[in-house]
């Protein structure tokens, strides 16, 4: 369902992506590893049109992202959940309110429906319904991924964007999502593109990781066979530090 290829991006005369070529299938967890300023998080916005690579092409769901109208832009928007690397809910709105706000925006459902359904997916993310009248300051990081994740569940997206799903948690909390993110592709079968440093989540749930560095994909495959290619890349991931 998304196809790159070619994709290269430089901002001033830093180069992030050298001719980067791969594909997501549809209904796949797929994820991208690779050191910190590797341009994981980059390639991820070029995904979702909040970036626009230099040259190369970008399709989602059979749509070019390039020279893409605004109209057809916002409709492929809608299809795509994101939960971005540092949260993004607004401190302003309740929880509840952070979720219905996509509903609110995009679609003609009443005030009453929008709670409803907003209440659904609060619960979808594991998060106890008192939770969705508090604020995103009153929670801890684990709480706040959920919410977060709940609300890139607001549109009954077809695909999943999550930056980081696990960072910053403690394990038990990491686990639960490990978890979660198997469960929404079953229940939806959603296409998951995740960036995660976290090998457990990688090993439980990725059916094939891409990994990134010097620009390029060093190598592509299920963990499993990642593990056994031997890459200098490859090996520098799985041995390091877990970021
Ligand atoms: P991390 O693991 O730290 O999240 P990442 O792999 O997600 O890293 P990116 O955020 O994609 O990395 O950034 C890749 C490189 O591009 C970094 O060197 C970053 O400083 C640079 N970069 C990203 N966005 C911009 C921008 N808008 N303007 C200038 N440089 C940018
Ligand atoms: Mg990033």
């Amino acid at each position: 369902v998304i196809e790159m290829a070619g994709v290269s991006t430089s901002f001033g005369d830093h180069v992030v992506h050298r001719d980067i070529s791969l594909g997501v299938r549809r209904a796949e967890i797929f994820a991208l590893i690779g050191g910190s300023g590797s341009g994981k998080s980059t390639l991820l916005r070029e995904m979702i049109l909040l970036q626009q690579p230099n040259a190369g092409t970008v399709s989602v769901c059979g749509v070019a992202l390039q020279g893409i109208s605004d109209a057809d832009a916002l409709a492929l928007r809608l299809r795509c959940g994101v939960m971005f690397q540092h949260g993004g809910l607004f401190g302003s709105l309740t929880v509840l309110e952070n979720i219905g706000l996509p509903l609110r925006e995009h679609t003609e459902l009443d005030d009453g429906l929008i709670k409803e359904l907003a209440a659904w997916k609060l619960q979808l993310a594991g998060l106890k319904p008192e939770v969705g009248a508090q604020y995103p300051t009153e929670l801890s990081g684990g709480m706040l991924k959920r919410a977060s994740l709940a609300r890139a569940l607001a549109l009954d997206p077809e695909l999943l964007f999550l930056d980081e799903p696990t960072a910053g948690l403690d394990p038990v909390s990491a686990a639960g999502v490990d978890e979660l993110v198997l469960k929404l592709r079953e229940l939806f079968g959603l296409t998951i593109v995740m960036i995660t440093h976290d090998l457990d989540l990688l090993w439980q749930v990725a059916d094939r990781v891409a990994v990134l560095a010097d620009g390029s994909v060093a190598g592509i495959g299920s963990m499993k066979e990642l593990a056994a290619m031997q890459l200098p890349a490859v090996r520098q991931f799985f041995d390091g530090p877990r970021g």
